[in-house]
């Protein structure tokens, strides 16, 4: 029996997968002949997997691949003839409109490689930053805050921090459903060191019921429970004044407003919805010298004032001099398997490869790298922005590899309609079943997990390589070539890859260059500069950064621990809250429901590769709205009915009953009075009903642009 290595397709936590075959040809292998297990090396699972990883090989049994390249009409086209297609189209757009009339909007599911070369044709060649990615909805909020504080989207923490934490603090996470491997390694910790589990969350989740101290804050309330903490540490002379002095600017300006919230610690109580005691054991676990690990997720990064609540986490670990230490700090859990690795290429529309900006200097840098005379000089339209663009037809050519907007983004009717009014729209699959591969123009085949091969970045900033294993269907390809392929009937050159490996080590090569230039850079891949296709192909998980070869296979690195930041003054920063008034959710009328939507344990994103998988679809068949039965009861709704969702301000404007979220009702005890949840995952491809984010708006972080996908008032109206 033979095996390869791997990773999974889909959390961030990032587990390796050992898959073996009976059967000693590779190159017709088949999947029924195929052995799938945890790869008992990787760091980041030991041989650990969930229910959807262990079910990795049932996602093979894709109902409908699509196998081909097509056009609207369904009719099949060759590759060549769709590349030529599409360059031509972008090309004549861009000629009559300017480059920003076009734009690409990518996945946390693409490989670092398939990221680097779109992010190179965009910014680089089509001279436009419109070019952004589905992890904008899950993680930028972490992003802009750890650039706030640390001058630089760096996570300094590691896994191995769960092991030495004397306190574990999950805000706004369901990891025990959402990065099940990470939660069963807490519980771990938390019976081998009797570590403390506090879960902040308004809902008692699956989590939050492991936990030794659950605050079910209302919801938007964290932004003042950590600015309140920070006021709390400073009362009770718990901060580290010398690691303040010599590594932080800005706690002058700060302390102040989080005294004013942690002297009268029973009105900031009452105010986040939870007990003086409780509130009061859970600011102590951080006065008694204790090592605290705080991990957020997207209960923190989906709402309107994520940055600032993220901060607001930073600003408490700095105070107490905590970062980049063994077993304390901050940490960000991200949602996608490779979101990580797409910020390090500039997979966000707000920054260039190798975690620059657009200052002069770092565009004069990535233009002479890539030998063209200049990059996008300015930042470009992050993702409900783009989609907006669209709609009010500036964008009139779109190219979406790997996600499924249709479903996932907020007001997803209006961004159904903007691409079916786009002039032209071009979309990366491997099923035509989508919502979104249906309102194509042209619809390529891309390879899935199994049959493409490159490299991740997982949470604790683990490269990883995914390696194919079965032979693509039909004439899928790797997205990097399908982008080569356009670029180079564009005329452009520096698209001549032979290989994944080839583009990585471009990457490494440019962050090489970018370390060499700029030395205050945290990411550094440059050790693999110089890397052989051998080595790529043996490359073992290895965390960054990567300052020379002999680092391959390193892990367990903490940064920022001797306190010199990313920033001009090399200090973190404190930053003064501008929204602590408006985190804080209103008391609402009787009818109104909070509307909160995440994922479920056993689905992944809009369901494409997990949806027609038996034993996951079980636990969940239908989707669900789930309230407490006290709330149903005021709604003069029964568990099982069928309910239509609306938006408040949707109802305003528009009450038709059609195109809106639909779900059943279950009554569910562990929901607060006034919240409901729904899955993100439905939509019109898996259910009649319409998917939840019908019924969400399009309120934003300013800050990061993310969505605030929490806390939507609705109104619930039986069908
Ligand atoms: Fe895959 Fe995440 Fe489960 Fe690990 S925890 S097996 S990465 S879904």
């Amino acid at each position: 029996m033979s095996t390869i290595q791997s990773s999974c397709a889909y959390c961030g936590v990032g587990c390796g997968v050992s898959v073996s075959s009976t059967q000693a040809d590779w190159e017709n292998v088949e999947r029924t002949n195929l052995m799938l297990t945890g790869d008992m090396k990787h760091p980041a699972n030991h041989g650990h997997l969930c229910a959807k990883g262990e079910r990795l090989l049932d996602s093979l049994a894709q109902p409908n691949v699509l196998r081909y390249p097509m056009l609207r009409s369904a009719k099949p086209i060759n590759w060549d003839d769709a590349s030529s297609l599409i360059a031509d189209k972008f090309a004549k757009t861009i000629a009559e409109f300017g480059p920003d009339s076009v734009a690409l909007y990518l996945s946390g599911q693409l490989l670092t490689e398939d990221y680097y070369v779109a992010n190179k044709f965009a910014k680089g060649y089509l001279k436009t930053a419109n070019v952004d990615t589905n992890s904008r909805l899950c993680m930028s909020s972490a992003v802009s805050a750890m650039q706030a504080c640390f001058g630089e989207d760096v996570v300094p923490g590691c896994y191995e921090d769960i092991d030495h934490a004397d306190v574990i603090v999950l805000i706004g996470a369901n990891t025990a459903w959402t990065h099940p491997v990470l939660f069963q390694r807490i519980l771990a910790a938390k019976k081998a060191n009797h570590s403390q589990l506090v879960v902040i969350d308004p809902i008692a989740t699956a989590t939050a019921k492991q936990a030794d101290l659950h605050l079910a804050i209302k919801p938007g309330a964290d932004l003042a429970l950590f600015h309140g903490l920070l006021g709390f540490l400073a009362d009770s002379n718990s901060v580290n004044h010398d690691y303040i002095t010599a590594h932080t600017q800005g706690y002058d300006d700060i302390i102040e407003s989080a005294q004013q919230l942690s002297c009268n610690l029973a009105s900031l109580a009452k105010q986040l919805g939870v007990s003086l005691a409780a509130l009061t054991q859970f600011y102590q676990l951080f006065i008694h010298d204790n090592k605290v690990l705080s991990a957020s997720c997207q209960g923190v990064n989906q709402s309107v004032i994520g940055t600032e609540t993220t901060q607001a986490i930073i600003h408490c670990h700095l105070a107490l001099g905590h970062i980049g230490q063994v077993g304390s700090g901050f940490f960000s859990l991200t949602g996608q398997p490779n979101a990580m690795g797409g910020r390090e290429v500039g997979g966000l529309a707000t920054q260039l490869a190798c975690h620059m900006g657009f200052s002069a200097p770092e565009q004069q840098l990535l233009a002479n790298f890539w030998h063209v005379d200049g990059v996008a000089n300015k930042k470009g339209l992050a993702a409900v922005d783009m989609f907006d663009a669209l709609a009010e037809g500036k964008i009139k050519a779109i190219w979406i590899m790997g996600t499924n907007p249709v479903v996932s983004l907020p007001n997803s009717k209006k961004v159904a309609q903007a691409l079916a009014d786009c002039p032209f729209v071009v979309v990366s699959e491997i099923t035509p079943d989508s919502d979104t591969a249906k309102l194509a123009d042209v619809l390529l085949p891309a390879q899935g997990w199994s049959e493409k091969c490159g490299t991740v970045t997982n949470s604790e900033r683990t490269i990883s390589r995914q390696r194919g294993f079965m032979m693509p269907k039909g004439q899928s390809k790797p997205d990097w070539w399908a982008i080569s392929q356009v670029a180079q009937k564009m005329g452009f050159k520096g698209f001549e890859y032979k290989s994944n490996a080839s583009v990585f080590k471009e990457f490494a090569s440019l962050s090489a260059q970018v370390k060499q230039t700029f030395a205050s850079k945290v990411f550094d891949i440059s050790g693999l500069a110089n890397i052989t296709q051998q080595e790529y192909d043996n490359l073992a998980p290895t965390q960054w950064p990567i300052a020379s070869a002999e680092h391959i296979g390193q892990t367990g690195l903490r940064l920022f621990s001797q306190g010199v930041f990313a920033t001009p003054s090399a200090k973190a920063q404190f930053i003064v809250p501008k929204s602590l008034n408006a985190g804080a959710t209103a008391d609402t009328a009787e009818t109104i429901v909070l509307l909160n939507s995440g994922r479920s344990r056993d689905q992944w994103h809009t369901m494409t590769r997990t949806g027609h998988i038996a034993s996951l679809r079980a636990s969940i068949p239908e989707p669900i709205i789930q309230l407490h039965p006290n709330k149903l009861a005021s709604l003069s709704l029964t568990d099982g009915d069928l309910v239509r969702i609306d938006a408040l301000d949707d109802m305003q404007v528009d009450s038709k009953a059609q195109n809106k979220a639909t779900a059943r009702v279950v009554a569910d005890e562990d929901m607060p009075a006034n919240i409901a949840f729904m899955s993100m995952h439905w939509s019109a491809q898996f259910s009649l009903g319409k998917g939840v984010n019908q019924a969400i708006d399009n309120r934003v972080d300013l800050l990061s642009q993310q969505p605030g996908f929490k806390c939507q008032p609705v109104i619930l109206t039986r069908v």
